[in-house]
Parts: C-alpha cells; structure tokens; sequence
C-alpha cells in the first residue's frame, strides 16, 4: 500500500530494519551514507535499491532535510553503484516514487536503480 511522503518517520520500517541488520538483504555496496541491495522482486535483470543511512522519509523528507554532505554522499553512492554493476556504458534508469500519488510503499527514501536491458520510453 502505499505511504505519505511526509511525516514522521517509522523506525520499523523495512529499510530501517534491514539498515539495523534485523532482516537480512542481497547487499552489492555500503559506505557512511548509503547501503545498496538487490529488490527482492526485481522488475528488470538489474534492480537495486540505494537508501541513505539516516531517518527520512522519501525524497521529499530528505531533500528538505538532509545536510549537504549527506546528499552528496548519497548522490555519489548512487553513482558508484551504478558504475560498479557495469551500468555506466550501456546506460540504466533511476526513479524513487515519492508519497501515496508516486506509489511508495516502503517509508524510507530509496533509489531504484535499473538496468540490464534496454528500458524502452520514460514511464509513467
Ligand atoms: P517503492 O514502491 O518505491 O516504495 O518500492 C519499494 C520496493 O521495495 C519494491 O520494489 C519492493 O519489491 C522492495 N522491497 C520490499 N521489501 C524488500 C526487502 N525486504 N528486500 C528488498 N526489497 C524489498
């Protein structure tokens, strides 16, 4: 179902978990700002999911609140995944749907990351 953008922060949630280690991931990068894994139901051969390390909401939540560091941290991590998977050359796609109307579900901004095929046209 999905979930507001905005609001206050569910410390139970999935992500939070799964940042505390109390469920397990597929990892594939960690650093001090972002922790990436495989999406356990992935929707193209490359579908990784890239969420900061502190307590936000979604993008919305971390735009307005996250300190320039950690945006950039964040922003490069992205990156590095991206690269790291074989990404870069043949190109891939970002997307993190944002409130009830984006379709988010999990209540911890994420980055999807897709690749491994050709995409096709922008969505929605
Ligand atoms: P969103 O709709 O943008 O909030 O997407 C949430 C994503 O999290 C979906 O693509 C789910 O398949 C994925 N997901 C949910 N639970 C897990 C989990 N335990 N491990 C990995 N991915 C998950």
């Amino acid at each position: 179902m999905a979930v507001s953008g905005i609001g206050p922060y569910d410390p139970q949630n999935i992500f939070a978990r799964i940042l505390r280690g109390e469920l397990p991931c597929r990892k594939v990068y960690e650093d001090e700002y972002a922790l990436a894994f495989h999406d356990i139901a992935p929707k193209a051969p490359v579908h990784v999911l890239v969420i900061p390390k502190g307590a936000y909401v979604s993008f919305a939540d971390f735009s307005a609140k996250a300190s320039e560091a950690d945006i950039t941290g964040f922003i490069r991590a992205v990156g590095t995944v991206a690269r790291d998977l074989g990404l870069e050359a043949p190109g891939y796609r970002l997307v993190s749907n944002t409130g009830a109307e984006g379709g988010q579900e999990v209540p911890h901004f994420h980055v999807h990351l897709f690749g491994g095929r050709a995409l096709g046209a922008m969505l929605p």
